[in-house]
């Protein structure tokens, strides 16, 4: 096991840019993320979303506070994470394949075709292989990146606001891949996104975050049994956890309606 197969555990975090005049990005932040768990966060812009998800990775440092990894503290970046941002970044002149396999290139890891080609298929592009991105939707491209997230077994996906630029229904769709996903793939899950049904659709919990400084201003558990439908959006019971979160922010005057 690597050190990102235990739980992630983060104890009273704290962010700071810029000294003591600077922006106060998390005030105290204790959570704990389990082993193959999906955890969606969802909080307005500016609360400290992308932050919280760069000092998991390791690519920035609390300013108070600690993170560990199965036990492990986090002191620089994580190896084990593969990470899809809103832009997909895929190299324009390389195929779709040449573009998921190169994590192994700069790994040099051999012999991870196979792996490519069957996470072309779960993401339902294994017809695209040989094309190049501009010759895809922003849906496909976006299939493609998280493919390439995925080829070395990371324990770890971290998603920041991965459908944001889609259409509405191309968006509901990755929904549906990406919960998929999380029963096919050992991979532990954070999800970064706006949109309320969306981050409870993809999670098995989902943390409503404050306004900056960004804390959890609640913990809730999604119990819904996978595989998800999109008909599941529509029951009384996810709606009623729609509505938990909304209230959150009525509350805290980032909705009002
Ligand atoms: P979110 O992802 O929730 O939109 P971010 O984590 O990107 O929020 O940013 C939280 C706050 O910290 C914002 O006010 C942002 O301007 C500030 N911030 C983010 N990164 C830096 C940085 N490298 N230096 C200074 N301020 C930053």
């Amino acid at each position: 096991m690597g050190m990102a197969g235990g739980p992630i555990v983060l104890d009273r975090v704290e962010k700071t840019y810029g000294g003591a005049n600077g922006v106060h990005a998390i005030a105290s932040l204790s959570a704990e993320l389990r082993p193959g768990e999906a955890v969606s966060v969802v909080g307005p812009s500016g609360c400290g979303k992308s932050t919280l998800m760069r000092l998991i990775a390791g690519l920035d440092a609390p300013s108070r506070g600690s993170i560990r990894i199965g036990g492990q503290a986090v002191t620089g970046p994580v190896p084990d994470i593969g990470i899809v941002f809103q832009r997909d970044l895929l190299l324009e002149w390389r195929s779709v394949l040449g573009n998921v396999l190169l994590p192994a290139e700069i790994k040099r890891l051999a012999g991870l075709e196979g792996r490519a080609s069957e996470l072309l298929q779960e993401l339902d592009v294994a017809g695209f292989a040989k094309a190049y991105p501009w010759q895809l939707s922003g849906g496909m491209r976006q299939r493609v990146a998280i493919a390439r997230a995925l080829l070395t077994k990371p324990t770890l996906l971290f998603l920041d606001e991965p459908f944001s630029a889609l259409d509405a229904l191309t968006r509901d769709q990755m929904n549906v891949l990406l919960q998929r996903l999380q029963t096919t793939q050992q991979v532990t899950t954070l999800l970064i996104t706006h949109s309320i049904a969306e981050a409870i659709f993809c999670a098995d919990r989902v943390f409503v975050m404050s306004g900056r400084p960004g804390a959890i201003l609640d913990d809730i558990a999604v119990p819904f049994e996978r595989p998800r439908r999109l008909a599941l959006r529509e029951t009384p019971q996810f709606t009623a956890i729609g509505r938990r979160i909304r209230e959150h922010f009525e509350k805290t005057g980032v909705l009002v309606g």
